[in-house]
């Protein structure tokens, strides 16, 4: 089968590889849908502590696909069952794992990361993954691309719930890339008032609007914080997701929230990037300040109860399709921001 190698930073080959082999219990996965998130390519770029060097790993955590083969003993999965998996598998039995929190799990296994994930043609998922709900059945209505992109939009919605989100709230989200537009449509459906975006990309601005986006904001060519004084009336936002990795957006957002308003870092910063924040801003406002990373498997569920029906549109998010064999142009086009999301399919697999 052809999979796509990640050898070292910079390094990554498609070659001719075993079909994986199955333990008892585990499923073998024919992958349909594969899309490259910011994770994969800063692993690109960097590596990842987790995978030493020189070890051969297929990235890619974003997979949805159908059963290809199962294991001896597996009798809660069939071949051709429609599936796709969550990324982090935590260990089942830390503080974290037993509040159901697998995203904090500190010694977390991860498809993409320490176990092969999804730019190959067939994936391995070892029974003790599917064991700790790692492994999603998709309902009829959700296409291969669009389940892909559950795994973004679940690390969204819990994000969200983690700032409450809901009625009444002004909602400004900075970003307008594909996390930026899949928090725009999540926060339109738990219910914000208004969701205003901003970005310097007036293309991305224009696919957050179909997202649902009520106000866009160009800030190439208008000052953020003069136009949200402006749209409160002097106020101030209720919520704030930061989906740029800029320490001057962070550090600026106190500044933009409302009394009480809160504020969620969605993306990291490089290791040496410490914003300066203003703590009298949190201190005299009671405004709250947090961030999310990942999502739990009930974030994910969720999501795909929340997006996965219909009339839910995902596809503007997805800009370009490429083959595994054209890898290294899906990653070329992830870095460049000038599309959205590139999906590497196997349709004709
Ligand atoms: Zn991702
Ligand atoms: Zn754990």
């Amino acid at each position: 089968m052809r999979a796509a190698v990640f050898h070292e930073p910079g390094r990554i080959e498609v070659t001719d590889v075993p079909v994986p082999a199955l333990e008892p219990g585990d499923v073998l996965m024919r992958v349909r849908a594969a899309s490259i998130c910011g994770t994969d390519l800063r692993i690109m770029k960097h590596g990842h502590f987790k995978i030493p060097a020189g070890t051969p790993r297929v990235l890619g955590h974003e997979v949805a696909g159908e059963i290809a083969e199962v294991g001896d003993g597996v009798s809660d999965y069939r071949v051709g069952d429609r599936v796709s998996i969550t990324p982090n598998v935590g260990c089942g039995h830390c503080e974290m794992c037993v509040q159901g929190l697998n995203q904090l799990c500190p010694t977390y296994d991860a498809f993409g990361i320490t176990l092969d994930g999804g730019f190959e043609e067939y994936m391995r998922v070892p029974s003790w993954a599917i064991a700790r709900g790692n492994l999603v059945p998709l309902p009829d209505a959700v296409p291969f691309d669009k389940a892909a992109l559950m795994e973004p939009a679940a690390c969204c919605l819990h994000g969200q719930r983690k700032i409450d989100v809901g009625p009444g709230d002004d909602v400004l989200i900075i970003g307008a890339g594909p996390i930026g537009c899949l928090h725009t449509l999540i926060a339109k459906r738990r219910g914000a008032r208004r969701v205003i975006v901003a970005n310097r990309r007036q293309s991305r601005l224009d696919i957050a609007a179909t997202m649902g986006a009520d106000v866009l904001v160009n800030v190439t060519d208008t000052a953020l914080h003069e136009e949200i004084m402006r749209l409160t009336e002097g106020r101030g936002v209720d919520v704030v997701i930061t989906c740029v990795s800029n320490p001057d957006v962070i550090a600026s957002a106190t500044d933009l929230l409302a009394r009480l308003g809160r504020l969620n870092v969605f993306s990291g910063l490089g290791d040496a990037a410490r914003p300066a924040i203003d703590v009298n801003a949190l201190h005299y406002r009671e405004l709250v300040m947090t961030g999310t990373t990942g999502a739990s498997n009930k974030d994910y569920r969720d999501v795909l109860d929340l997006l996965g029906r219909d009339d839910v549109d995902l596809s503007p998010i997805i800009s370009q399709r490429f083959s595994v064999e054209d890898i290294q142009a899906a990653f070329d086009h992830a870095a460049s921001g000038a599309g959205m999301k590139p999906l590497i399919s196997f349709e004709g697999a």
